[in-house]
């Protein structure tokens, strides 16, 4: 016996966010996740114009501070471009949690406290075992386990992460008006400083790195914005999440479906994960409906092509000796600038 028609492995943004579109699509859905209630992660927190649109499809509305565009600084110079179709949002993490996890509620979406540790796919069904010691089956399992995603592993579609080139981030939070409604990515020596305005007087600081970057060190040292943060109170702890680079082999097992991080990660750098994760999420429901899980695959492929492609060239800039250049170049070609901002905002 079947205990739901739809399993979803991880119950983070993207996990809720598949939770609600097959509520709202009449499909009964168990997420299960071993953390209880809202769950904090680093992330930059910068939602893009196209997840916003995701987000009102949803019936989520969290609090949220507005963002114009992005702007790109070094020591000398800066370029900014603001979206042309409307802001995108800087929405704190547990904020967005806490509303996702309350629109997944009134849609009478089921949990189960645990982790998924195996999956044993079958031609009708899907189940798994957690580390609670129960066996749970479903018609599908959608795995939104989020980076290092043992479903993708489990089901053989993750690759090995590459070893070249690993970056992390690692976020905190600044009790401190935001003095803009611009994404600023201050890039410096050692990696790129995220800075997000958000709801509430707070701004999120986060740091793209290689493994070992010392966050408030590289803060000190990064002029203009130390200046900014100098004597403002930091108002959490300080996460890291990591490495970002993950690849998968294919998105559809069977009636195993990827989504999210889980379905493969590039980087931080372009703030698309939640975009990318909402429409993955979107399509994925939309195959399942269908009974046509190849469908996904192509749609994934579609939906996260342009990502892929535009973040892989910028994170191989950021760590080659060329690094320095990209501020510059962006500064000097504007309207280039502006057509990759544009591209991030859909
Ligand atoms: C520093 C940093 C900055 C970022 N900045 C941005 C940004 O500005 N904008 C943006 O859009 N994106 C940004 N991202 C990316 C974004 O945070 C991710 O793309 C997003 O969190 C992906 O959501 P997810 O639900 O797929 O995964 P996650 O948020 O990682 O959620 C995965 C969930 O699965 C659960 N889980 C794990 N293992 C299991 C298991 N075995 N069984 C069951 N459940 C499990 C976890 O507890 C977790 O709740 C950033 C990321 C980082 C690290």
């Amino acid at each position: 016996m079947s205990d739901a028609q739809l399993l979803v492995a991880g119950g983070g943004p993207v996990g809720l966010a598949t939770a609600i579109e097959a509520r709202l699509a009449g499909i009964d859905v168990l997420v299960v996740e071993p953390r209880d209630g809202v769950i904090d992660k680093a992330c930059g927190e910068g939602v893009m114009p196209g997840a916003r649109e995701a987000l009102d499809r949803l019936g989520v509305a969290p609090a949220s501070a507005p963002i114009a565009g992005i702007d790109y600084r070094d020591v000398r110079h800066s370029v900014q471009h603001r979206f042309s179709g409307g802001p995108g949002q800087g929405i704190r993490r547990t904020t967005l949690h806490a509303a996702l996890l309350e629109r997944a509620r009134e849609l009478g979406v089921r949990w189960v406290r645990a982790r998924v540790v195996a999956v044993e796919p079958g031609g009708t069904s899907v189940a798994v075992a957690t580390d609670a010691g129960s066996r749970l089956v479903g018609g599908w399992l959608v795995a939104a386990d989020g980076l290092h995603s043992t479903v993708a592993r489990s089901v053989g579609l993750a690759l090995p992460e590459p070893r070249a080139r690993r970056r992390y981030g690692q976020r905190r939070h600044y009790r401190l008006e935001p003095w803009t409604d611009l994404v600023e990515v201050h890039w410096t020596g050692v990696g790129e400083f995220y800075v997000t305005p958000l709801a509430g007087g707070v701004v999120g600081v986060s740091l793209l790195a290689r493994r070992g970057v010392h966050y408030e060190q590289a803060l000190a040292a990064s002029g203009e914005l130390a200046e900014r943060i100098a004597g403002a109170d930091a108002v959490s702890e300080l996460r890291g999440a990591g490495p970002f680079r993950q690849r998968t082999r294919a998105r559809v097992a069977g009636r195993v479906l990827l989504v999210g991080d889980a379905s493969g990660y590039v980087d931080a750098l372009t703030a698309e994960g939640i975009r990318i994760g909402l429409e993955s999420a979107h399509e994925a429901v939309a195959a399942i409906c269908a009974g046509r899980s190849e469908q996904y695959e192509a749609a994934w492929g579609r939906t996260t092509r342009a990502f892929r492609r535009m973040t892989a060239g910028l994170v191989r800039v950021a760590e080659s000796p060329l690094r320095g250049l990209v501020v510059p170049a962006a500064a000097r070609m504007p309207r280039l600038y502006a057509s990759g901002v544009e591209r991030i905002a859909r």
